[in-house]
């Protein structure tokens, strides 16, 4: 029986990534509050928030100096914009702030108000470049199966999941896949990390040739792919990769909207996984999630194109009403200041092998295939047999049921297609939260399996 606010919300919402036909019967969560890693739905029941939100709130819910830099910057100016010449002091200064940390060149900052807008900006400025280059055949996109890039036409394009394909029209012409990097489920017999990498990289290489280099334009990847099923990539991946993108002067996207701002206990994830992008995406943990926000790094080649086709075609025709709201960058400056401050960073670092510890032994549980990830990110995959890697048919929706029992233990994570579950805590989580996550995580499982047999 659902309660009358639940009711209400059936009978008025369209909830993204939710199946609309279940769910008038199984209804909402309604969350009401948050404390710390912790959030309370409208009965006060506590839930310890393993997802950070969407991967986003990385300070935790009840941060009052956040609180106060929207009050401030609210009261003070809540709105103007950037188009036009026209400007404000938090965008600037965001901007300084943002150059500053980028682990690569970068010349200039380019706001948007999400994921998706970023990586759509970055295909069209992709496009923009190399008009201004001179070359208007090089134009593809490339990106992977169960990359997650957003939903907008063109980010939705770049996305690899069938969910963002099947009846929507896309991809569009022009936006090409390849092989996930996921070990555990598509090297072959007995192929090493970095035997599986070359093969992907080599998969890349061919693709290109075929397509014919003059034609491919940029390639675009997260670090840790996120919605496809939380993956770590094998050994050696991202530097294969970038050899071959080297060698055919395509241009490198790191989509760092999760990675981006401390996850992988490094500023951003191309740190730690050693890629060397051309541009980097970011959104979510720029602003902790208080304020939607995202953005792209412009290098210096590409800010001299932008100039001259202003030059040529009178403006740089981009950007949306959001695009660096005032409010936004009010708190993402305090979020990066706290950041820094607290030493988060340093934190995630000190922190990551104890949850990846907790994280590896659940390889142990009988229902689980694999357990795997980096920094305060992880995946787990539930299968039939842990010999074979069977899974079950996804019509049974075993991940789907554990995180419904681990959302009955008080535990907040994700299910991901095949089976998969994620984990991606605040990252201000304590030691002791992290072992109340995995202690929690278990009992899901051990119910899960119970169901099943
Ligand atoms: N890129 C990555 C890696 C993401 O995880 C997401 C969202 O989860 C996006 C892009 C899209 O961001 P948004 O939902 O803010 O549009």
């Amino acid at each position: 029986m659902l309660s009358n606010l639940a009711t209400r919300d059936v009978e008025t919402l369209i909830h993204p990534y939710t199946n609309l036909s279940t769910f008038r019967e199984t209804g909402p969560l309604v969350l009401e509050r948050g404390h710390g890693v912790w959030v309370y739905d409208s009965d006060g029941r506590p839930y310890l928030e393993g997802m950070a939100g969407l991967w986003c709130t990385a300070l935790g819910y009840s941060n009052e100096e956040l609180v106060e830099a929207a009050s401030e910057q609210m009261s003070r100016l809540p709105f103007t914009h950037l188009f036009s010449g026209r400007s404000h002091d938090p965008a600037i200064e965001l901007a300084e702030t943002l150059k500053e940390l980028m682990p690569i060149p970068t010349s200039k900052i380019f706001f948007t108000s999400s994921g998706s807008e970023a990586n759509d900006t970055q295909v069209k400025l992709t496009w923009y470049l190399n008009n201004a280059l001179g070359r208007p055949a090089k134009k593809k996109i490339i990106s992977r199966i169960k990359g997650y890039h957003g939903v907008t036409v063109a980010s939705a394009s770049m996305t690899g999941l069938p969910a963002n394909h099947a009846d929507w029209d896309l991809p569009l012409p022009g936006f090409l896949h390849v092989g996930c990097p996921h070990h555990y489920r598509f090297a072959e017999a007995g192929e090493t990390e970095e035997a599986f990498s070359q093969r992907l990289a080599d998969e890349l290489e061919a693709l290109i040739l075929r397509e014919g280099p003059d034609t491919v334009a940029a390639f675009v990847a997260e670090p840790v792919m996120g919605a496809g099923g939380a993956i770590a990539p094998p050994s050696g991946y991202f530097e294969k990769i970038q050899a071959v993108l080297d060698r055919y002067d395509v241009r490198f996207i790191a989509d760092e909207v999760i990675c981006g701002f401390g996850r992988l206990g490094t500023w951003f994830g191309s740190e730690a996984l050693g890629m060397r992008p051309d541009s980097l995406s970011f959104a979510k943990a720029v602003t902790s999630g208080y304020m939607p926000l995202g953005g792209v790094s412009i290098d210096e080649p590409l800010y001299k194109a932008l100039v001259s086709q202003s030059a040529k075609l009178g403006t740089f025709g981009h950007g949306t009403t959001y695009s660096g709201h005032p409010v936004a960058c009010a708190v993402a400056l305090k979020t990066i200041e706290i950041y820094k401050r607290d030493r988060i960073v340093e934190g995630v670092a000190e922190k990551a092998p104890h949850f990846q510890a907790r994280l590896s032994a659940l390889a142990e549980h009988p229902i689980v295939g694999e357990a795997r990830g980096i920094g305060l990110i992880g995946g787990l995959e539930i299968v039939a047999d842990k010999n074979s890697k069977r899974q079950y048919d996804p019509k049974a929706g075993v991940a789907a049921r554990c995180v419904a029992f681990a959302q009955a233990e008080g535990l907040i994570v994700r299910f991901l297609a095949g089976d998969r579950i994620a984990v991606c805590p605040p990252l201000v989580i304590s030691p002791d939260e992290i072992d109340t996550l995995f202690d929690r995580l278990i009992c899901a499982l051990d119910r899960t399996e119970a169901w099943i047999a």
